[in-house]
């Protein structure tokens, strides 16, 4: 079995994903595959992809789900979901080999695929359903925050972030230090209530999500005025009476 970092650093990097904003198009999945086909996971393999049963390694997937209130109001909420590089990761210390490690400067959980003897232990340790099996390559794979992409001089610094950061048309997911009470990420959260998913399996998540605000209209709204007949309160007041004559000239 293999340990977990005796001292990490207090660096946290993670993502912080908006419930609220986004719109489940996909471009995060997409653009994750197409990084991370060619890099450090490479290659990303399918089978069947136009067939009756396609299967292949995702590294983030959206699932979609209607949600209704206690009033029965409904709203639809898409949930981006990828791995959440915990702290206490049991994916690596279940791994036999150590092949699975979390980085002790970054807190980055990733794979040595020239160790790993795909055993799947690690998926059925992670609560979060967040490796991947290649079947291709007989080996496990996840989500690598894009290491290759976030510390790679050769690129701009904005484009330092997780290629689900850059593409998300919709500016719903951040990339940050959550270990850092200052950073930009970290006030997010505690601006908007972002939360952990599943704290009773105590993996200590990094990455955080936050909830959908409520809504502004009830279920049959269209946003439009409850009524569109004429005021009558104040109806005889100078003011009013001044405006009926201005505008039935
Ligand atoms: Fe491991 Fe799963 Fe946590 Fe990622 S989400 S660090 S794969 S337990
Ligand atoms: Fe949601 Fe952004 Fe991913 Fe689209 S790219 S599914 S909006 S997180």
């Amino acid at each position: 079995m293999t340990s977990l970092p005796e001292s990490p650093t207090t660096t946290k990097l993670g993502l912080v994903i908006d419930l609220d904003i986004c719109v489940g198009c996909h471009a995060c999945a997409v653009n994750c595959k197409e990084w991370n086909t060619g890099g450090h996971s490479a290659p990303l393999t399918d089978f069947e992809p136009y067939g009756a049963d396609p299967t292949g390694v995702w590294f983030n997937r959206i699932h979609t789900f209607e949600a209704t209130d206690d009033v029965g109001n409904s709203r639809t909420v898409h949930f981006p979901r990828s791995c959440l590089h915990c702290e206490d990761a049991p994916c690596v210390t279940v791994c036999p080999t150590g092949a699975s490690y979390k980085r002790e400067e970054d807190g980055i959980v990733l794979v040595n695929a020239n160790t790993c003897i795909g055993c799947k232990l690690c998926s059925w340790a992670c609560p979060y359903g967040a490796r991947e099996y290649d079947q291709d390559e007989g080996v496990m794979k996840k989500c690598t925050l894009c290491v290759d992409k976030i510390y790679n001089e050769n690129l701009d610094e904005e484009s330092r972030v997780p290629a689900c950061v850059s593409t998300c048309p919709a500016g719903a997911r951040h990339f940050g230090d959550l270990g850092d009470p200052d950073s930009d990420v970290s006030q997010l959260v505690d601006a908007r209530g972002g939360y952990e998913l599943m704290p009773e399996q105590n993996c200590k998540p990094t990455n955080r999500y936050l909830p959908p605000r409520p809504r502004k209209t009830a279920v049959g709204s269209t946003g439009a005025p409850p009524s569109l007949e004429p005021q009558v309160d104040g109806g005889d007041s100078p003011f009013l009476r001044w405006v009926d004559k201005v505008l039935s000239r």
